[in-house]
Parts: C-alpha cells; structure tokens; sequence
C-alpha cells in the first residue's frame, strides 16, 4: 500500500488495490495468470511460490487488514499453517465453540501427541488469561461460529504479548469492514474468503494476514515457507474468482447487516424463537427454536428463498441446524439454527422465515 492510498476507507480500498500498473492500454482487470513456472532470473522461479493474480488478491486483502496477506487453498489450509508455528508439544488456548473444522483440526492433532490445546470460552476473558501462563499461540475466533461469543481482543492480546504468546484472531464472521484485529496488536489475522470476501458462494480460498512489523514480518516469511513447502496454494482462478467478488464486499455487507439488525428484531419477537444470538455486528444470527433438534429441522426443510445449506457470507440467505454436522461440539444446543443474512430483500425474507418458523 503505498501512501495515498493510507488516506483512503475499506469501501474504496476493496475496489482500488489489486490493479495493474496504470499505463495507456493496459488492462483495467488484473488477469489471470495460468503458468507452472517462470524465466529464470526473476524474484519467483516456480508457481508453488508466487503467482500474480495472487499477488492482486493478496494487496486487497492485506490492503483492508493493513498488513500483508498470503493465500492459500481454503480457509483451513490456512489454519493449518497457522498451527504449524506451533512447536513440537506445544500448547494452543482456544475457544470451545469455534469453526468446527478448527476444533476438529485441533482436537485430531492434540490426538496425535502434536499439541496440547486448553479449550476456553472467549468470550470470558478472565477464563482465558488463567490459561495463557507457558502457552504457545492464543488462536481466538470472534465473533465465533456458530455461538456468536464476542472475545476482548485487546485486553486478551494485552496479556499475551506480555508473555511472548504469539495471537491469532479467525475474523471470518466481522471481515475488516466490521473488524481490523492487527490495529490490537494481534500478530496473524485468518479468513475463509469462502465467506464474505468472495461473497458468492462459488470458490474456496483462505487467507493471513500479518503486521507489517519485524516480527509480523518474519511470522510472514515462516508462514510463506509453509506455504511453499506443504502445497497447500490457491489456483489462480479461484484468486481472480475471489479478486473479483471481493470489489463488492462494502456493499453486500452494508445490504446484510441492515436486513441482519431487522431480523434480530423480528426473531426475537417470534413465538417460536426461545433465543436470538446477534453480537451487534455482522450479518450472522443463531436462534434457537421450541421443539428442539426436529423443531429446527422442520424450520430447515421449510423455507423456500432461504437456502439450506451449510456455509455462510454468500450473496444469498442460508440456514442450517449446526449440530446436524457430525464436527459440530456438543455444547452447541441442538435447536440452534445458524443464519447468514444475504442481500435479497428483507420483506421477502423474512416473510418465508416467519412461514418457516410457524412450522417449529
Ligand atoms: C468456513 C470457515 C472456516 C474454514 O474455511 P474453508 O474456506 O471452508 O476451509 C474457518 N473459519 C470460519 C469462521 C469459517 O466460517
């Protein structure tokens, strides 16, 4: 990012960085490059290191955090990275209720003798801190999926730079729109742009992004080298895919998060609905419904406009009962119902989510 563009919002970044060089007759769009390799003599000889439709997403994505990104395959092949800073033995303090696939992630290696994790609820900072004496790494996800905790990100990295635990927030759900955890001091930011940044539900792609610091800077070359050497690379187009749905975020998430704060609303004063989880931000609600796990499933099975499907921050509304996944942690109540507010119009959906939930 150079300095003009320090002066200019989120909204305008996610549609001016990642551009070509402007010069008379140069495209406007960032192509996609196809190519295993390179002329030697370059900065990157091979494509398993570097690819310039990466490099585009990765000056947006790094351009909205403030800091410098590294994409990788999915949104868990990142994680993984992230986990593999971790020494031999060492310890992970993370959420209870978290992606599944984090907890499962973390739950396989813990088995295999690889790490020790201390499952904490987040959102209780106190019970967090009383974990973090001779940890490695604190990875935190808020708000989290599907239980919608809010973690104090500053007081919680306040604590753990002052032991050299190195932080690392899953900011998924806020996106930097809503969210920019490396201006708390945290050193590695994790997102799925399956979700929000590529916002259509079409590609799978993850992402980190770290402090443009001297120890974010040498996190990013071990974490390059992770990269380089698991494999675990995005393909260029699924960068450009997310490159190109990324230019829209501001919009989409400005659409969901109003229709998501009317919503709230209305659940809340549904006869069905015994509880509504909203952290004030974001367009993701859980609600939990009467009739427990098969009041929830017939709410599924009964919208039309909403989607049922797993996985979230696509253009269209999707709802799922979490712990119909087979990952999903037990504490997770099985009537929770887990919506991501899209951009249709809000009368329509709620007119076939209240039909849907008359059915609880
Ligand atoms: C979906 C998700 C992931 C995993 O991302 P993939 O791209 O599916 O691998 C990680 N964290 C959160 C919060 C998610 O919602």
């Amino acid at each position: 990012m150079d300095r003009e563009h320090d002066q200019l919002t989120p909204a305008t970044l996610a549609v001016a960085l990642g551009r070509p060089e402007r010069a008379p007759g140069a495209p406007v769009v960032e192509p996609v490059t196809f190519t295993s390799t390179y002329l030697a003599g370059g900065p990157v000889n091979y494509a398993r290191v570097g690819n310039p439709t990466w490099t585009a997403l990765e000056d947006v994505i790094g351009g909205l955090e403030s800091g410098d990104a590294l994409t990788f395959a999915s949104g868990l092949a990142a994680i993984d990275a992230v986990l593999s800073l971790v020494p031999m033995g060492g310890r992970v303090v993370a959420p209870a209720h978290s992606y599944n696939g984090t907890t499962g992630l973390l739950t396989e290696m813990a088995g295999e003798g690889r790490l020790e994790v201390s499952a904490v609820d987040i959102s209780d900072t106190a019970a967090v801190l009383a974990q973090l004496d001779g940890a490695d790494l604190l990875y935190i996800e808020s708000p989290t999926n599907p239980m919608m905790e809010v973690a104090d990100l500053p007081a919680l990295v306040r604590e753990a730079r002052a032991r050299g635990i190195v932080t690392a927030v899953d900011n998924t759900f806020a996106t930097p729109l809503l969210q920019t955890p490396l201006a708390d001091g945290v050193d590695i930011v994790v997102h799925s742009a399956t979700k929000y940044l590529s916002g259509h539900s079409d590609v799978l792609l993850g992402a980190l992004v770290t402090a443009p610091t001297d120890p974010g800077r040498e996190l990013h070359a071990r974490l390059l080298t992770r990269r380089s050497l698991h494999g675990a690379i995005p393909g260029p187009m699924e960068a450009w895919i997310v490159l190109r749905g990324i230019r829209t975020l501001s919009v989409r998430l400005e659409r969901a998060c109003a229709s998501a704060a009317e919503l709230v609303d209305r659940l809340s004063a549904h006869p069905a609905v015994t509880r509504v989880r909203y952290p004030g931000l974001g367009a993701m609600i859980a609600v939990e419904v009467h009739g427990g796990a098969d009041g929830a499933d017939r709410v599924c099975a009964a919208t039309s406009l909403w989607t049922h499907s797993t996985s979230l921050g696509g253009v269209e509304s999707q709802l799922e009962r979490r712990r119909a996944q087979p990952l999903e942690v037990e504490t997770v109540p099985e009537s929770l119902i887990r919506l991501s507010v899209g951009i249709e119009d809000v009368e329509d959906l709620w007119c076939d989510l209240a039909q849907a939930l008359d059915q609880a």
